[in-house]
């Protein structure tokens, strides 16, 4: 016995991601969507699951998943590419944009696994800090794109964990100085609960690649699916650094069929818009500070006690929230998801009680 080798430096100096789950009633602590997907779509999986020849491998290319997603974004097949949840789309893009040698420009407070990837493939992140407001300043951006000339600009809009959109000028703005340079990712994991996608200035001379979930808006954390809408030769590159075979026939169905369900799923996006209004409105009148949301959660701070103070009294009340406060440029805060009406009214009172 001599022991085990010792992993990559890179791996080595890392901890892995985890959100801390904790018995409890109310889990609002990771954005997944209170609702489940449809009856009528488990129906339609359950339909056609016995057509599918499970000792075949998958179509390699998921030719009809990605045709259904081009069609309900209007855009080419050829400019869809889907992974096991945007996280590993992400990971293709890095393993083919990134690497050692190439630069990612990333703007914190944000996702963690932007980074967190770009360590793993071995990608330089030069980190940029955000405006007062959260948002990306456009004229910061521009002139570090120009002076760092990253591979790769990261943007999230909205951005996890602060809820804040992007400007469009800022994206377009961001595009130019890359000048087909830099491949530039909108992390759009909430998009649909946001009031513009940059979907639409995707096509295949601008080097820009829009990334979306089935995790969020979906109700489908569990199916892992998600895909990047971009331009074609930026598409066929994703297809050769991903692994042969990497989505299974059964996902390829469910993700295809959950587009027929896509009013259900819309009708979820605005009630869960409403209860966000809701959430806003009644914090505002206790003693935090609460910053506007485009996505599916509300960031916050008490002003008077600590977060993981807060944190513990809430998980004492059954309510778990994302307590963010050890990440850098966020002190004091935390992060809730917007549950179920019922959900949100048991973190009304659960607050309401911890801050009286
Ligand atoms: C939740 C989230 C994802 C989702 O990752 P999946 O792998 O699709 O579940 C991606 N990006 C951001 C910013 C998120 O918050």
């Amino acid at each position: 016995m001599t022991g085990l080798p010792q992993p990559s430096a890179e791996l080595g100096l890392r901890e892995g991601y985890h959100s801390p789950q904790v018995d409890v009633e109310v889990r609002l602590n990771t954005n997944e969507s209170p609702y489940p997907p449809p009856p009528e779509w488990y129906e339609a999986l359950a339909g056609e699951l016995g057509d599918i020849a499970l000792n075949r491998y998958p179509d390699r290319e998921a030719t009809r998943l990605r045709g259904a997603l081009a069609q309900w974004h209007g855009v080419g097949a050829a400019q869809v590419f889907a992974a096991n949840g945007s996280n590993e789309v992400l990971q293709c893009i890095y393993l083919a944009y990134g690497g050692p040698g190439r630069k990612v420009l990333i703007f914190e407070p944000t996702y963690a696994l932007h980074s967190h990837i770009a360590h793993l493939t071995g990608t330089e992140v030069v980190q940029a800090p955000r405006a007062g407001d959260f948002s990306v300043d456009a004229t910061v951006a521009v002139e570090l794109v120009r002076k760092e000339r990253p591979a790769m600009v990261m943007l999230c809009s909205p951005n996890n964990p602060t809820g804040t959109p992007e400007k469009r000028e800022t994206v377009l703005e961001i595009l130019d100085a890359a000048a087909g340079e830099a491949l530039v990712v909108v992390d759009e994991a909430y998009g649909q609960f946001a009031s513009w996608s940059a979907i639409d200035l995707v096509a295949d001379d601008v080097a820009l690649a829009v990334v979306r979930t089935y995790s969020k808006t979906w109700g489908m954390a569990g199916l892992r699916l998600g895909y990047t809408v971009a331009p074609s030769p930026v598409v066929e590159v994703l297809g050769r650094v991903a692994l042969p075979y990497h989505l299974d026939s059964l996902k390829q169905a469910a993700g295809r069929l959950a587009l027929q369900f896509s009013a259900h799923m819309e009708a979820h996006v605005s009630a869960i818009v409403s209860e966000r209004q809701r959430l806003v409105d009644e914090l505002s009148r206790l003693d935090v500070d609460v910053w506007p949301s485009e996505a599916n959660f509300v960031l916050w701070r008490p002003r008077k006690k600590g977060a993981s103070q807060v944190w513990q009294e809430l998980v004492g009340r059954s309510v778990l929230v994302r307590d963010i406060s050890s990440a850098p440029g966020l002190a004091g805060y935390l992060r809730t998801t917007v549950g179920a009406p019922e959900e949100n009214s048991r973190f009304l009172a659960a607050v309401t009680e911890v801050l009286s």
